[in-house]
C-alpha cells in the first residue's frame, strides 16, 4: 500500500479496544470461561457490570454495533426479561456471588430508547440481584432525541452518575447525512434538562470526520461544545468498519476506498482532533486519554474505562456483549434468537472466549493504559514484576524516534502526535501471531 493510500479512510477498524484481538476468541475456549465463572475471584479485583441495550430509533450509517431498529414493545419486554435472567445467572456464580459492583455501564445501542417505566423496572430488578449501592459510577448512554425531562428525572432518581450524550455533531445536514436520528435542537433541549437536574457528570461525544464535515463546521462544533461546558468531552475519529451502511454503499461503488470529497482522510481528521484538543485546553480542560478531555481532573473520573484498562473483571450482559472474568475474555452470541433461547433454557448465552496468558494480560494493560497518555513503570513492576522500559526498549525507542512518545526514568509519555494516532501504532506490541491478523 502506498503512503497516500494508507492515509485515506479505507474500510476496516483502527480502534484497538482489547487484546488479544477478537478474531482469536473461539467457541472452543468456552470451557475456560465456565471454569473461570465457577472459581472464586482473585482477591482485590474490582467487578463491573455492562448492560447492552441494543435498540436504536435509526441505524447510523457508520454504525457496526449489534443494534435493532425494528423491534416492537413485546420484543423489548422479551429482551429485558432475558437480560435480567442473564444477570441472575451471573449473580449465582462463585466468581460473582457476594461481590460488590464497582461500576455499572448501560451502553448500546441506545439505553435511553427505553421508557422511564422500563428503566425503573430494569434498574430495580438488576439491583435486587446485584446490589450497587456503593458503586463508584453508573454510566448511561443517551441519544438526545430520545430524552424527555421526566426520563432524565427518572435516571437521576435511579442513581445515574455519569450521563453520556451521543451528540457527535451540531449540524443538522451532517447529522442527517450520516443517518443520526437526532437533530441539533434536541441536543440543546436535552442538555439543558440534564444540567438543571445536576447530574454529577455529563459527557459529550463528538466524531471528527463524519461525512460532509468541513473545517468551518468542525470549529463551530468545538465552540458550541465549549459553550455547553460539559464535564468531559470524548472525540472519536470516524472509522469505516465493514458491515456499515456506508461501507456497503462504498463497496457497491467497488473501490474499497472512499471518495475523498465525502470522507476526510486520516491527516485531516487528526488535524481536527488536534484543533479540538487545543481549544479545549485553552478553555481549561485537561487531557484524560487519547480521546477524552475533562474539565476538572480532580473531580471527573471515568471508573469504567480506568478499571477495565487496569484489569478489572466485567460481566458483559446483553446480545453480543464482551466481558472478562478471572483471566478469561468472553463474548455473548451475536444473534437475538440465540441469545434469548439460551436464557430461556437457563444457560449463559456465551458464544466465544479466550483464556488470557499472564504475558498477554501485561500486553493488554500496557496497550490500553498507553491510551491514557502515560505508562507508569512502577505499576507494571508491582503488578507483573516486569520492567517494561527494558523489556520493550526496541519498541519504545522506535516510537520515540517517530515522535510518538517521550521516555522518562520510569515512565512513558505520549506526545500530542502519539495521542492523535495511538491506535495505529499499538500493534507493534502485538505478539507475532497476532500481527497483521484481522482484529475483529
Ligand atoms: S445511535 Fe449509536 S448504536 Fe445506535 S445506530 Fe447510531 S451509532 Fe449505532
Amino acid at each position: 500500500m502506498t503512503d497516500s493510500a494508507q492515509e485515506k479512510t479505507g474500510l476496516g477498524n483502527y480502534f484497538v479496544a482489547n487484546y488479544p484481538p477478537f478474531s482469536a476468541w473461539q467457541a472452543s475456549h468456552l470451557p475456560a470461561a465456565h471454569a473461570a465463572l465457577n472459581a472464586p475471584p482473585k482477591p482485590g479485583t474490582p467487578l463491573g457490570l455492562y448492560l447492552h441495550i441494543p435498540f436504536c430509533r435509526k441505524r447510523c450509517k457508520f454504525c457496526y454495533f449489534r443494534v435493532y431498529t425494528d423491534k416492537n414493545a413485546r420484543d423489548v419486554e422479551v429482551y429485558l426479561g432475558a437480560l435480567l435472567k442473564e444477570v441472575e445467572l451471573y449473580s449465582k456464580t462463585p466468581a460473582v456471588k457476594g461481590r460488590p459492583l464497582h461500576f455499572v455501564y448501560f451502553g448500546g445501542g441506545t439505553p435511553s430508547y427505553l421508557s422511564a417505566g422500563q428503566l425503573r423496572g430494569l434498574f430495580e430488578k438488576v439491583q435486587e440481584l446485584l446490589p450497587w449501592s456503593n458503586t463508584d459510577e453508573v454510566t448511561f448512554e443517551c441519544e438526545p432525541g430520545t430524552l424527555q425531562q421526566h426520563k432524565l428525572e427518572t435516571l437521576k432518581d435511579l442513581g445515574v452518575s455519569r450521563l453520556s450524550l451521543g451528540i457527535e455533531n451540531f449540524d443538522d445536514a451532517i447529522l442527517e447525512a450520516n443517518g443520526r436520528a437526532h437533530l441539533s435542537a434536541e441536543i440543546f433541549r436535552a442538555y439543558g434538562w440534564a444540567r438543571d437536574l445536576r447530574f454529577p457528570q455529563i459527557n459529550i461525544d463528538l466524531i471528527a470526520g463524519m461525512v460532509g464535515e468541513t473545517w468551518n463546521n468542525w470549529r463551530e462544533c468545538v465552540r458550541k461544545t465549549i459553550d455547553l461546558a460539559p464535564d468531559s468531552v470524548t472525540v472519536y475519529q470516524m472509522e469505516l468498519p465493514f458491515n456499515t451502511v456506508f461501507s456497503k454503499e462504498l463497496q457497491v461503488i467497488g473501490q474499497h476506498t472512499v471518495d475523498p470529497a465525502q470522507v476526510a482522510d486520516w491527516p485531516t481528521k487528526r488535524a481536527w482532533v488536534d484543533y479540538a484538543f487545543d481549544e479545549f485546553l485553552k478553555a481549561g480542560y485537561s487531557q484524560s486519554s487519547a480521546y477524552t478531555v475533562v474539565k476538572d481532573a480532580a473531580r471527573t473520573k471515568f471508573f469504567y474505562r480506568d478499571s477495565l484498562w487496569h484489569g478489572a473483571d466485567m460481566l458483559g450482559t446483553g446480545v453480543a456483549s464482551f466481558g472478562h472474568v478471572g483471566g478469561v475474555h468472553m463474548q455473548n452470541v451475536a444473534s437475538w434468537e440465540k441469545y434469548v433461547e439460551a436464557l430461556e433454557r437457563g444457560e449463559l448465552p456465551l458464544g466465544r472466549a479466550l483464556p488470557v496468558a499472564p504475558r498477554q494480560m501485561l500486553l493488554r494493560e500496557l496497550m490500553l493504559q498507553l491510551k491514557t497518555g502515560r505508562l507508569h513503570g512502577r505499576y507494571f513492576h508491582e503488578k507483573f514484576a516486569a520492567d517494561i522500559l527494558k523489556d520493550f526498549s526496541n519498541e519504545f525507542d522506535s516510537l520515540r524516534r517517530d515522535g510518538y512518545v517521550r521516555l522518562h526514568d520510569d515512565d512513558v509519555e505520549l506526545t500530542r502526535r502519539g495521542l492523535l494516532q495511538v491506535d495505529t501504532f499499538l500493534p507493534v506490541f502485538f505478539e507475532p501471531e497476532y500481527r497483521g491478523t484481522r482484529y475483529t
